[in-house]
């Protein structure tokens, strides 16, 4: 039999586990602390508790864990980048940033994609299986523990689809928040979706306060759906409209994402497109010179194109930012390590 995740369980079901094996209501508060504040590897550590109880435990449940495999710090900014291995051929990415108010980590939320957007490394190799609320947390432990640091923003912007992954997201979500955890604050917490348009209405029900970031790539149906299957399935039209019951919703300004992409999404015309379907909205417009991945052939925009699409959206009374690009050195975005052992996997079994 399998045993039980144990760091996917909240609270209240980890209080009814402890009371079925029949134990004292203390030992709940006493294990919640190990696993989520202060994200022990292994029931050994819990050294308040005895060896027989800790067998005991280890026998039903497991810790899941990352393992580092490989550790890439840049020499630019001190961005660091894992590829950790969870089990044989499962591979994640996790990157944690350090910024004037803190550290701030980007998780992965699944193994692979299943959404194919065309410029993202992510979906290089599939999909895999969806990562448990335990696996995202063990990503952040793993990564406080090896820099000795308290990470204190989370982005969900690494390989997956945080919307695709729902309930798992939204556990460790419940998780990551408890002031009897690792206590992050909500509103430092941004999730990003490519617009999973059902799924952004759930979200904003829950109105939890995070901050939704939006891959929307282009002003058009016709362009976004070149490169994003997503789009054929919800449109500009429903992804927008599900955008702004959002922000009504939940007070909190969406943030587009908006990757440069030369001769493709990048000319004036499409920034005066853009500006005319998110005028009026609660947003925020975040552009992303595209970064090449080696199976794609896009090129990011040069810096006066770029320069031109920011006046036009300014000049609509839009705001807008470009991402600094951290550890530029280390190959730190999105899903490259992690197609590189791919690549290598691929080239051993060929
Ligand atoms: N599935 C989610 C989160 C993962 S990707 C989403 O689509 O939003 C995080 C962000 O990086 C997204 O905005 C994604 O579109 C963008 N991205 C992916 N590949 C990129 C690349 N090669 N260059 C620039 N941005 C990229």
């Amino acid at each position: 039999m399998s045993k039980i995740d144990i760091r996917s369980l909240n609270y209240e079901e980890l209080s009814s586990q402890i009371e079925e094996l029949g134990l004292p209501g203390f030992r709940t508060a006493q294990i919640y602390s190990w696993l989520y504040e202060k994200g022990v590897e292994s029931f050994s550590e819990m050294s308040n508790i005895s060896k027989p109880l800790r067998d005991r435990l280890s026998e039903i449940y497991e810790i899941k864990n990352c393992v580092i495999d490989t550790k890439l710090v840049s020499e630019i900014d001190g961005t660091v980048k894992y590829l950790y291995r969870l089990r044989e051929n499962e591979y994640i990415e996790c990157v944690v940033m350090k910024y004037k108010y803190g550290y701030s980590v980007c998780i992965s939320t699944q193994l692979g994609c299943k959404m194919g957007c065309k410029f993202c490394a992510s979906a290089i190799g599939g999909f895999q299986r969806n990562l448990t609320a335990g696996e995202m947390l063990s990503e952040i432990y793993t990564a406080q523990r090896d820099l000795n640091i308290k990470i204190s923003h989370i982005v969900l912007m690494g390989t997956g689809e945080p919307l695709d992954n729902f309930g798992n997201v939204m556990r460790f979500i419940e998780l990551v928040t408890d002031k009897r955890g690792l206590n992050i604050s909500m509103r430092h917490i941004s999730l990003s979706t490519c617009g999973v348009v059902p799924k952004i209405y759930e979200l904003a029900d829950k109105k939890l306060g995070l901050t939704l970031s939006v891959s929307l790539h282009a002003p058009n149906d016709e362009i976004r759906s070149q490169t994003m299957p997503v789009n054929l399935k919800w449109n500009i039209q429903e992804l927008l409209k599900a955008c702004k019951y959002y922000a009504k919703t939940t007070s909190r300004r969406i943030s587009f994402e908006y990757a440069m992409i030369d001769g493709f999404n990048d000319s004036e015309k499409c920034a005066y497109e853009l500006a005319e379907r998110l005028g009026g909205m609660l947003c925020h417009i975040n552009l992303i010179p595209v970064n090449n991945v080696r199976e794609n052939n896009y090129v990011r925009s040069g810096n006066e194109r770029i320069k031109k699409f920011i006046s036009v959206l300014e000049s609509r009374n839009l705001t807008v930012t470009v991402r600094r690009t951290l550890g530029s050195d280390i190959n730190a975005s999105c899903g490259q390590l992690r197609a590189g052992k791919s690549r290598q996997n691929q080239a051993r079994q060929g």
